[in-house]
């Protein structure tokens, strides 16, 4: 007997049938004789329905108010899927985040939890056995009593918070693919799946574009050792050997895995912005002029590049999130004569694609690689950054796919 923790994402709560469908997955492991906590995420769709109805009531609106908005739609399903769950004979009770509690930061919109009470799901387990269904992507701020939530994909993070919590054997996200592959499998049919992946390796993955989990999810996941297992939610309950292997990719330590390649996987983000600043001076305080002010404004500043200069002045390129560009260029706009710039060019048809493996620590040569197939696919690089294990190379919007797929095939990963 073990205690699990198993997450379904919007897809895969998407209406009721879908739900019952869910309710049988969480009943295959309640009869192997598991403690089971379930996190759901809202209907898909739902969320960005109630953040559009947000923005249109005011596009510039409250974030507290925009959390008790969006939290409401893993209200509904933990609501459904406790009475699905009940109606097959199933003991089970739903639990929003304020009630289990989830406390977390302040940051409205992007909070960060902070501490789990698992305590009262324990002692139901060993109590009357019940299964507890836990609204996902929302927790509370203690000191103001208000309800948070953790960014777009939260729920995930929740899942393996509340694994940590009550000390699960492991963490099953499942979701509308059947693992982590090489590539977003949507866009690259050749898209292999990959058995495990080291928390290093999928951190970089998600923070890089890989939606398949949140990227803090991944983090609590390497900090307190939970042994998190992607796998789908369509296969068929009836069909799965809850003793069995079923297919899937387990994320884990890099010590238990074997044989890792150069490259394990390639990531993509659309949700880029370039701002290029021409003619700044070189000289000490300029940087300083330009990442202050938009630091002070909370704007994540990604790539960064600067040409050393010749004559005393230079050119200062860097990315920041689609989403934050518009501020970002109006926070570089106000402070012009502090940072004393002649031009702004910017781009918002841009996006970054990144390698990344383990095995780049001890090979050389992986980015030139890169360099020059994509130039054989007369595909420019506007920027290129690099650290231990992953490389970004940001590029037109246009070529991803092409780019992506020419990667992806040139460090072997279509026979993966
Ligand atoms: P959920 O609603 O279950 O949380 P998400 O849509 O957030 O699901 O994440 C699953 C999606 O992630 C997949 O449908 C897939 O398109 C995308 N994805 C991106 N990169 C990868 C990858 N490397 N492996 C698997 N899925 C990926
Ligand atoms: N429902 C939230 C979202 O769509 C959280 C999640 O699904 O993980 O972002
Ligand atoms: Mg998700």
């Amino acid at each position: 007997m073990g205690r699990l923790v198993m997450k379904f994402g919007g897809t895969s709560v998407a209406n009721i049938e879908r739900i019952k469908n869910v309710a049988l997955h969480v009943k295959r492991e309640v009869d192997a004789g598991h403690d089971v906590a379930v996190v759901v995420s809202a209907m898909s769709g739902k969320t960005n329905e109630l953040v559009a109805w947000a923005t249109e009531t005011s596009p510039l609106h409250d974030a507290r108010e925009y959390d008790a908005i969006v939290a409401s739609g893993e209200q509904v399903t933990s609501g459904l899927l406790a009475i699905a769950l009940q109606t097959l004979g199933i003991q089970a009770r739903s639990w929003q985040g304020w009630q289990i509690p989830i406390h977390t930061s302040e940051a409205h919109a992007s909070a960060r939890i902070t501490g789990v009470d698992g305590e009262e799901i324990i002692k139901r387990f060993k109590e009357r056995k019940e299964v507890a269904v836990i609204a996902g992507f929302q927790g509370i701020h203690k000191t103001t009593g208000r309800i948070t939530t953790l960014g777009r994909g939260g729920s995930d993070t929740s899942a393996v918070a509340i694994a940590a919590a009550i000390h699960a054997d492991r963490c099953d996200i499942y979701t509308d693919v059947d693992g982590v592959y090489t590539t977003d499998p949507r866009v690259v049919p050749k898209a292999k799946r990959l058995a495990k992946v080291a928390f290093e390796e999928m951190l970089e993955m998600a923070s890089l574009g890989a939606k398949v989990l949140q990227v803090r999810s991944v983090e609590l996941g390497m900090v307190h050792n939970v042994p998190v297992f992607v796998r789908s939610s369509f296969d068929k309950p009836e069909d799965i050997d809850p003793r069995g292997t079923p297919p899937g990719t387990l994320i884990c330590s890099e010590e238990e895995i074997m044989e890792s390649q150069v490259v394990t996987g390639i990531a993509f983000s659309k949700d880029e912005a370039q701002i290029s600043i021409r003619n700044i001076q070189d000289k000490p305080g300029v940087a300083a002029a330009i990442f202050g002010p938009l630091a002070d404004a909370s704007i994540n500043v990604d790539m960064i590049v600067q040409n050393v200069s010749e004559d005393g002045t230079t050119d200062l390129t860097f990315t920041v999130p689609a989403s934050e560009f518009p501020r970002a260029r109006e926070t570089i706009v106000k402070a012009q004569s502090k940072i004393g710039y002649a031009k702004l060019d910017t781009a918002t048809d841009v996006a970054k694609v990144s390698v990344i493996g383990i095995g780049m620590r001890s090979h050389a040569g992986v980015a030139a690689q890169a360099f020059a197939a994509l130039a054989e696919r007369n595909i420019n690089i506007r920027a290129i950054t690099t650290s231990e294990i992953k490389f970004s190379l940001l590029i037109d919007a246009a070529y991803t796919e092409l780019a992506v797929r020419t990667l992806h095939t040139l460090y072997g990963l279509d026979q993966a």
